[in-house]
């Protein structure tokens, strides 16, 4: 399978806390397991030409991985037209992690307005939120390998409501040491593509590190693998029964 890692990569260019959390990024974190687990993996960043995603390296991807937060507008309408139509048309996975959920290819996938939600993150970090993980469906391929729950010792807070559709099928749901709720995995079909919206990963948190976080994730991508479509011939069409 041949995923593409993308981040937006600012937080670990700007702020020296979370370079020391993630010297190679969190894409570079993410790649890590995902190339362990024998898959090919290319990491793009939005500092590389064509914001790291050219259309050559788009159409060479079956699951692309999404990290995003707070730079959404560097991401020009074009791609997001591309990335969606590759998702639809042609089967693409793709994960969206944390802040990705505000994304315009998210919001563009889902029909949403906003990515309002509540939000609750600590600096110095020690008063951060705990978060427990709880598997609601575990029979879904993405829980297998996950205990009836998990624990992220630290962790930004995100709170119901939240305005995303409701999921095809709710994966896991998020309790927070303050007492909110946030649906944390997410499905989604769209097209031919599967979607899944994973909900941790706060960048001065070391979740990406969390073995549970990387099963999620690396289940994630065999969930969202499509097979390229069969040539199909459409149009005029003569009877198929005499
Ligand atoms: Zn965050």
């Amino acid at each position: 399978m041949r995923i593409t890692v993308w981040n937006e990569n600012g937080h670990e260019r700007f702020e020296e806390e979370i370079r020391a959390l993630y010297p190679e990024g969190m894409h570079g974190c993410i790649a890590n397991f995902y190339r362990e687990a024998g898959h090919e993996v290319t990491t793009a960043t939005l500092d590389m030409p064509e914001i790291g995603l050219p259309d050559e390296l788009l159409d060479q991807t079956d699951v692309l991985v999404w990290w995003s937060h707070g730079m959404i507008n560097e991401v020009p309408d074009e791609k997001v037209k591309k990335i969606c139509d590759r998702v639809i048309n042609d089967g693409m996975g793709l994960i969206v992690l944390h802040s990705g959920h505000a994304s315009k290819i998210f919001r563009k996938l889902m029909g949403a307005r906003s990515g309002h939600l509540k939000w609750r993150v600590a600096y110095p970090p020690e008063i951060d939120d705990k978060e427990i993980v709880w598997v609601v469906d575990q029979s879904h391929p993405i829980a297998q390998g996950i205990d009836e729950k998990f624990i992220l010792e630290r962790e930004e807070m995100y709170g119901e409501p939240t305005l995303i559709p409701a999921p095809d099928e709710l994966v896991f749901l998020s309790w927070f040491s303050g007492g909110e709720v946030f649906r944390s995995g997410c499905t989604y079909k769209r097209g031919r593509g599967k979607i899944f919206y994973f909900r941790p990963g706060h960048e001065s948190c070391p979740t990406f590190y969390d073995k549970n976080v990387q099963r999620v994730l690396l289940n994630a991508a065999e969930w969202a693998y499509t097979p390229p479509a069969k040539p199909y011939k459409y149009g005029w069409s003569a009877p198929v029964v005499e």
